[in-house]
């Protein structure tokens, strides 16, 4: 069989290690940046009877025009642009990478960053650059991405906004350099929008090339998969034509649209989340041996200079699982990153974290 996946499977995937997802068993999770918090039951009850109308033998509708109006509405998508639908924002990126894909297509972002980007620019048979942040603050560099996009004059470039895996925003005159200069299309990844003080979506219309994606993952929708992508509609309607056509299946649609009805149980979630966040942040501040970035998301990357490994398994031993991303290595080296979770889990963490540090 090896003979085979040699012969058959391309060396690039080969050399892929698939996006790793541990199982939390019963730890308190504080790993990919979901919402802790659930909904009412009388929001469950009134749920559960949209649901009962659904029919299961029907297909989506294929354009899920209701759920788009409530999407452009609660994401304040501004009038005369489009939105296209993905499973996820994750197949947005995919859907993006296979239409620009050819040889000697670049995709280009700054590094660290979501690695979904390197990873689907791969299996798409894309090259891609990435170009490093400023090592001591993670801010754009700049003259270094300017540089490379007139090197590589990428098809795409993906700047997440506030940026995962370093939670911060980047300066938006920069960007807007960085739109003015690129050849080919930027799409600015704001998953984290409802934890950040600002955003694109009111730029789109002002730059040909510009594109906001968002996603209800990280609102407290993780387990619908539902992304959006927003942007003039001659470059989407090009995507629409690569986009399975019924990506976005009856339950999530349903099921989104009603959420969505219920926008203030959201707001209110993401609001405690940032006070929480910033709570967080000044507990761990106060630990010795730990540097803490400043974050606009629903996460913050911290550093523990050599001990990171030993860190993580502490506190999973503890009871609580974050991600390590020390094994990134360069300016992620001794970095783990922590979701923002109940005030009772924050609490949990910190008090584990304190002892593993001075053990
Ligand atoms: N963009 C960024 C910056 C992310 O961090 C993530 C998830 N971690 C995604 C996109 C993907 O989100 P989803 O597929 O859940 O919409």
């Amino acid at each position: 069989m090896s003979k085979k996946i040699e012969q058959w499977i391309r060396p690039e995937i080969r050399a892929l290690s698939a996006y790793h997802v541990p199982d939390p068993g019963d730890l308190i999770k504080l790993d990919a940046m979901e919402n802790p918090y659930h909904w009412p039951e009388s929001m469950v009850d009134e749920w559960l009877e949209t649901l009962r109308g659904i029919g299961l033998n029907r297909y989506p509708d294929p354009g899920a025009r209701g759920l788009k109006e409530r999407l452009r509405a609660v994401m304040q998508v501004p009038e005369g642009q489009d939105i296209i639908l993905g499973n996820g924002s994750d197949e947005l990126i995919q859907i993006l990478a296979m239409a620009v894909a050819g040889p000697a297509r670049t995709v280009l972002a700054p590094e660290p960053s979501f690695v979904m980007y390197r990873m689907i620019a791969t299996f798409a048979g894309l090259d891609y650059a990435g170009v490093a942040l400023h090592e001591s603050d993670f801010a754009l560099d700049l003259d270094a991405m300017l540089a490379a996009i007139e090197a590589h004059e990428p098809a795409l470039v993906f700047l997440a906004y506030p940026n995962n895996p370093t939670g911060n925003l980047w300066n938006r005159d920069a960007i807007e350099a960085l739109v003015e200069r690129s050849p080919g299309l930027v799409v600015i990844d704001e998953a984290y929008a409802p934890f950040a003080a600002d955003s694109f979506m009111g730029d789109l219309g002002r730059y040909d090339n510009l594109l906001v994606m968002r996603t209800v993952s990280k609102m407290g929708l993780a387990g619908l998969r539902l992304g959006l992508l927003c942007g003039p509609a001659a470059w989407l309607q090009e995507f629409e034509k690569i986009r399975l056509p019924y990506n976005i299946n009856v339950l999530t649609q349903a099921s989104a649209e009603f959420a969505l009805t219920h926008e203030a149980l959201f707001d209110e979630q993401a609001a405690a989340i940032r006070r929480d966040r910033e709570q967080l942040f000044a507990e761990l501040q106060k630990l010795d041996g730990v540097q803490t970035y400043p974050s606009e998301a629903n996460f913050i990357l911290f550093r523990v200079k050599g001990r990171a490994g030993e860190v993580f398994e502490a506190l999973k031993a503890g009871g609580v699982l974050i991600k390590n991303l020390s094994d990134a290595g360069g300016a992620l080296a001794d970095c783990l990153r922590v979701t923002v979770g109940t005030p009772e889990e924050n609490a949990r963490f910190v008090a584990v974290l304190r002892a593993a540090l001075v053990d």
